[in-house]
């Protein structure tokens, strides 16, 4: 730091205190109680296991639960989330951590890119909700991290890994879809990182990773507000407690399954609609 440069209220300037950048209490809030009482008598409708080192893809109607559960091992998992017939409609990891902060838990929702900007799943539940915020600043569930990726392990280490969870949710979508893998690709895009317990130093404000809590029989559940495809990567870092990117954590898979409700429990529930906003941007006369 330049001290020589520091201007004589420094200090003053530092002790302004923050402001919420987006105060959400204007949003609409999740009637979560419903939600949890239509998963009591939800039933199993699919499941699918992710293997190590690789994803999965799996549709969820509107109205029904995904669960993912830890199965096998610590691991943690790199999740996309896409209208199911619209893929331009995506998880939008930066607005959701910017409305609830870099980690998520039960109440939060997951919002979808724009013109959309809408909250297209609610979580319900979550094992790991207990753990909080560590000494070190780390929790869990983060909306901080892109996924791991070939481009950045090749700019790091110069080494080309085809297991990194970016290739691995590519290869998912491109098979589910039938899309080229360039156009998959296209569509892959910054994750919840599912388990995962992250946060960032103090001193020099990076993003770091710890050993994940995550253990066999821990869960995380979604209400889906829409239809879904929801693809999973088993992150090739396993628990994350040291590095990824490469064949040397212990790896295990994961399992996500489709609840349905029963009939008329969720009958008070409206689907959200797109966002309202007309879309000029300003510009008079179209
Ligand atoms: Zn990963």
């Amino acid at each position: 730091m330049d001290s020589e440069n520091k201007p004589p209220d420094a200090d003053a300037r530092r002790d302004i205190p923050p402001v919420i950048c987006y105060p959400i209490e204007t949003l609409p809030k999740p009637d979560l109680q419903l939600y949890q009482s239509a998963r009591l008598a939800a039933g199993k409708v699919e499941a699918m296991t992710v293997p190590p080192r690789d994803a999965r893809c799996i549709t969820v109607p509107a109205g029904h639960f995904l669960r993912i559960e830890s199965v096998g091992g610590p691991q943690v998992g790199d999740l996309n989330l896409f209208h199911a017939t619209n893929l331009n409609e995506r998880f939008y990891s930066g607005k959701t951590r910017a409305l609830h902060g870099t980690h998520v838990t039960v109440s939060d929702r997951l919002w979808s890119s724009f013109p959309y900007l809408r909250p297209i799943a609610t979580i319900t539940d979550d094992s790991l909700h207990w753990y909080g915020i560590d000494e070190f600043g780390g929790s869990v569930h983060d909306v901080i991290g892109t996924r791991c990726d070939p481009y950045t392990g090749r700019l790091l280490s110069r080494v080309d890994y085809h297991h990194c969870c970016h290739s691995n949710l590519t290869r998912a979508l491109a098979d589910y879809t039938g899309l080229s893998l360039s156009d998959a690709e296209a569509q892959v895009h910054d994750v919840l990182n599912v388990f995962m317990c992250t946060g960032f130093t103090r001193d020099t404000g990076q993003y770091f990773m710890k050993a994940s809590p995550v253990r066999p029989g821990d869960y995380i559940e979604f209400f889906a507000e829409i239809d879904l495809l929801a693809v999973l990567s088993a992150c090739p870092g396993g628990d994350c407690s040291a590095e990824h990117s490469n064949d040397n954590a212990a790896c295990f898979p994961l399992l996500m399954e489709v609840y349905e409700p029963a009939k008329n429990s969720l009958a008070s529930w409206m689907p959200p609609m797109p966002n309202g906003y007309d879309g000029s941007h300003g510009k008079v006369g179209g």
